[in-house]
């Protein structure tokens, strides 16, 4: 199975090039920020995990766990999954470990899409025109989204960089090149 951990700021094209990646290896793209907020909005953990979203916070670990690994469940016979926008915290990181560990498989890679801080705030308020996110659209909470990647996230690449499979690759330039590079990136496993 290949497992890839697609990482990076908020901003850094994640989506993007999960869309691209899932086509071309056959994946199935689970990203719990899209799981978040496919919720039934009237659902109590809808309305929990959005007073988290709207404000730039992360959602306790506890709960991503538990929707990252029933989202994982709803797929058998599959090639492999990109997951998206999780791990975030070390915890979470060894959770995925151990999770896969139960299913006999484990990560293959961590992608880590390194682009610019400033580059970031202005991809996402140009995101916001059209996703309609609340948390795209305001400088301050794009100032605490990344705060807290810096603070809690980039931590998992080192937690991923100890076992060896750690991957930068340049986030910046146009899409097709970006994807080029994480295809090769994948290639050459
Ligand atoms: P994203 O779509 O990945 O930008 O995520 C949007 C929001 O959903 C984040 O700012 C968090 O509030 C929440 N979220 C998504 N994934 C996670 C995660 N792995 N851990 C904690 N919170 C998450």
């Amino acid at each position: 199975m290949l497992n890839l951990v697609l990482f990076g700021p908020p901003g850094a094209g994640k989506g993007t090039q999960s869309d691209l990646l899932k086509k071309h290896f056959d994946l199935v793209h689970i990203s719990t920020g899209d799981v978040f907020r496919s919720l039934d909005p009237s659902s109590d953990l809808a309305k929990l995990a959005k007073s988290y979203a709207d404000k730039g916070n992360l959602v306790p670990d506890k709960i991503t766990i538990e929707i990252l690994e029933s989202e994982v469940q709803k797929h058998s016979d599959i090639n492999g999954v990109i997951y998206d926008g999780f791990p975030r915290t070390t915890d979470q990181a060894t959770a995925l470990d151990e999770f896969l560990a139960k299913k006999d498989t484990s990560v293959t890679l961590m992608l880590s899409l390194v682009v610019p801080e400033e580059e970031l705030t202005q991809r996402l308020l140009e995101r916001a025109k059209v996703s309609g996110r609340a948390d795209d659209a305001d400088p301050e909470i794009i100032q605490t989204r990344i705060e807290n990647y810096n603070k809690s996230t980039a931590p998992v690449a080192g937690f991923y960089n100890q076992q060896g499979k750690l991957i930068e690759v340049n986030g910046v330039g146009s899409i097709d090149d970006i994807f080029n590079r994480l295809k090769e990136a994948i290639d050459a496993r």
